[in-house]
């Protein structure tokens, strides 16, 4: 899965004994890491399959490291962050820092190697890895820290020194960042056994020591500023938490003699009361660090409207303390659009990725200081006008409908109960239904001939007759094992949001803009620059040509439109919902037209609506409504006997259940298994849920395959607290990533559970 929207505010920064001579007030909070190609991710997977050396992997890193602060300092910057780069995360930099290394990975002291900490990241042949997060409201992943009371601590990583020194080395004088003690103790999780009401800023007094040896050692290294990410300030934090933030920087200072925080740096794009609150009250005398420049997408700058915005904090902090930055790491956006071979130039015209946006923090720096470079300011301006204006972007007939769905609601005339016994009289299920939820596991083979047909290597007759042939043996092993309602298992399919981007209008595809999601793993966001609309069907071909295969019900497999939304690169010259509706219109054709092909039962996936929540609770009921609606719009006009089915992963519903009940699916299947079962006590503690339900009866994310006892025990599970005819029997998620050979025996047992459980009721 994808992407973006600004998070957290960048960090207090510490500190300035000298300044740069000769440069402007220019910052960035920080760089991919990843390299322009991957080459990062190259060099990992080839270390971690024994194909290279620890030296191969360390050469590529540090010539990656190089490159980047060089080509910052030539932009100009100013405050060059270092310590940014990871070879995974740099959560689990900082508890390597801390020798916070769970007792599994028998670690015995000293500095931490790269086999300790590829172990907590990844886990090794004994011990599983440590749990891995999503930072904020991004689709970059942490490894989450594992503390408790015995938890000892020791400097044990000089990475952030050691990268201090490198860059100095090179002529280049940084600003190490560190994730500030508050933030890392937030993002921790108790250990296991260690009581969940073990306090984890407890822990404050035990980590600030540590802290104050990297302070120190920066110091005599010559770092003159350090940079404090803390980024949970951002969120909903009690009295106590915020007291934590001032009590550890106010001992901060008195450990390492700092004089307190002299700057303040933040998000000003994604936080829309941050600017006013600055503007009443920016304490008099420090640095403000503005972050004007989007860290989270792909889109050009407005630089005249950035710099207004800038003219008018200067009135607040003083012309010599602002400092023009970005309003996040640019980890979370794509590389460099130099590598971009596919776009067009009028649309090329319009994206700044991360080495583009250094070049535009920089023009601002200058313009701020008197020497706005007029030529550059007007290409910009140029650039978004030609956007603003291009038919590409505008569709009127798609605003127009749009337009009319605002204010108006969208729901099935009948309630789910009638529409269920409808369905019943016509799909005659047994108890306990069976299915899967869409993808059946991706070969090598069935990835080469999508490779060659788009290559243009193989014609279209070829392709659609090994397609056809896939999804033909799909059917045979479904119908084999007996499951009731079929998928076609997704052969045609490289990714479910990018299937149906490339066949939707409004959408363009990088060659190169990948942003990484976890480790070595990136993603390639779409990015949806017009109004969206769909000429064509989609899917209709293909779930056709799978049910006249068999008698059997076969699900239609489409992607919803929130998802498709919180995966892609977003347009910025509208509000996110209009977006999310205008897709919500594209998918609404697509359901109709699979209806009219004799499709009885249609699957639209939200597997990204709920962390697409804001990080703001005041935020949840606003985005709640919008993207629940879009649901419904793309099926408010579907029969009452044609049922449509909703997936989601990832845990943690519980908070949203009322919003998942509004979007009056049919069916639900959702990710369960690896949440303790937390979604079946929200019925236990007694939310009615009338529609269809499957809480996946397995994880399809370990290769492990379930017993059928297990599974039986599940069900069980389940049936004390759900009634009989709304369950649904069905994995986790996708059976993409699966082996055939876990794949078949897993779902052998998911069946014989089933009908065992059949015969007992
Ligand atoms: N239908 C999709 C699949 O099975 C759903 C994937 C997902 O939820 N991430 O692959
Ligand atoms: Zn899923």
């Amino acid at each position: 899965p994808p992407p973006p929207r600004p998070p957290p505010p960048h960090p207090p920064a510490l500190l300035p004994r000298s300044t740069v001579q000769g440069k402007m007030a220019s910052h960035i909070v920080g760089y991919p890491r990843m390299g322009p190609k991957r080459e990062l991710k190259f060099a990992l997977e080839s270390f971690w399959d024994g194909k290279s050396s620890a030296e191969d992997l360390e050469k590529v890193a540090t010539d990656l490291r190089s490159s980047i602060w060089k080509q910052m300092s030539e932009a100009g910057i100013k405050y060059i962050p270092s310590n940014t780069f990871s070879y995974y995360d740099q959560v689990l930099d900082t508890t390597a820092m801390l020798g916070a290394v769970p007792e599994r990975y028998s670690w015995t002291g000293g500095e931490i190697g790269l086999s300790t900490y590829f172990s907590m990241a990844r886990g090794n042949a004994t011990v599983p890895a440590m749990e891995m997060t999503k930072w904020f409201d991004t689709n970059y992943h942490f490894i989450v820290p594992e503390l408790g009371p015995r938890t000892k601590f020791s400097y044990a990583s000089h990475k952030a020194v050691s990268e201090y020194k490198e860059a100095k080395a090179l002529g280049i004088d940084t600003v190490p960042v560190l994730i500030g003690p508050v933030s890392y103790l937030l993002l921790s999780k108790p250990a296991k056994g260690v009581e969940k009401s073990f306090s984890l800023l407890s822990l404050l007094g035990s980590i600030l020591p540590i802290y104050k040896e990297v302070v120190a050692e920066l110091k005599a290294a010559g770092a003159s500023w350090i940079q404090f990410d803390e980024p949970t300030l951002v969120k909903d934090l009690d009295a106590h938490e915020l007291a934590a933030f001032s009590s550890a920087y106010a001992e901060l200072e008195t450990l390492t003699s700092l004089s307190g925080v002299t700057a303040y740096g933040f998000d000003l794009i994604r936080g829309a009361k941050t600017l006013d609150l600055i503007r009443s009250s920016f304490p008099s005398g420090k640095y403000l660090f503005a972050g004007v420049v989007d860290g989270r997408n792909i889109w050009a700058d407005d630089l005249a409207a950035s710099l207004s915005t800038l003219q008018s904090l200067e009135v607040v902090a003083g012309k010599d303390k602002l400092v023009v930055s970005t309003s996040c790491s640019l980890m979370h956006t794509a590389v460099d659009l130099v590598n971009e071979t596919k776009l067009d130039d009028e649309i090329k015209s319009w994206l700044a990725f991360a080495a583009q946006k250094v070049v535009e923090v920089n023009a601002l720096a200058k313009a701020l200081a008197g020497q706005k470079d007029e030529a550059y300011f007007a290409a910009n301006a140029a650039a978004l006008a030609s956007r603003k204006s291009s038919p590409r972007v505008t569709n009127e007939e798609v605003q127009k409908a749009a337009a009319a769905l605002k204010g108006s609601d969208h729901r099935r005339a009948t309630n789910v109960s009638a529409r269920l016994d409808a369905q019943q009289k016509k799909l005659n299920l047994p108890i306990l239904p069976t299915t899967t939820i869409g993808s059946f596991p991706q070969t090598v083979e069935l990835r080469r001939v999508r490779r060659e047909y788009k290559a243009k290597k193989i014609s279209e007759e070829e392709y659609v007759s090994a397609i056809k042939e896939e999804i033909s043996k799909v059917v045979k092993i479904q119908e084999e094992l007996d499951i009731d309602v079929l998928v076609h298992g997704e052969p045609e399919r490289n990714d479910m949001v990018e299937y149906f981007g490339e066949q939707l209008s409004g959408f363009a595809f990088t060659a190169n803009g990948w942003v990484q999601s976890y480790g070595s793993r990136c993603v390639k966001p779409p990015i949806i620059y017009g109004d969206v609309s769909r000429p064509n069907p989609m899917t209709v071909f293909w779930s056709k040509t799978a049910q006249s295969m068999t008698s059997r019900p076969m699900k239609g497999m489409l992607t919803g439109p929130v998802t498709i939304l919180n995966w892609s690169f977003v347009r910025n010259d509208q509000p996110r919902f209009e977006t999310c509706y205008q897709i919500a219109l594209a998918i609404k054709k697509e359901v109709e037209d699979l209806e009219a092909a004799g499709i009885q039962v249609i699957q639209i996936d939200e597997a990204a609506l709920r962390e697409g929540l804001p990080l703001r609770k005041s935020e949840h009921a606003f985005y709640l409504d919008w993207a629940v609606h879009s649901f419904r719009i793309t099926n408010c006009g579907v029969q009452d006997t044609t049922q449509i089915h909703t997936h989601m992963c990832y845990s943690n519903f519980n908070d949203i259940i009322h919003s998942i009940i509004d979007m009056d699916a049919d069916v639900i299947t959702i990710e369960n298994s690896r949440s303790d079962e937390k979604l079946l006590s929200v019925f236990r503690e007694g939310v009615k849920y009338g529609a269809g339900i499957g809480p996946g009866v397995y994880d399809i994310h370990s290769p492990r395959i379930p017993t059928t006892e297990e599974i039986a025990d599940r069900i069980n599970k389940m049936l004390a607290v759900l009634d009989t005819n709304i369950l649904w029997v069905n994995p986790d998620c996708g059976l993409k990533t699966r082996k055939y050979t876990e794949v078949k025996p897993a779902l052998t047992n998911m069946v014989s559970a089933t009908k065992l459980i059949r015969t007992q009721l």
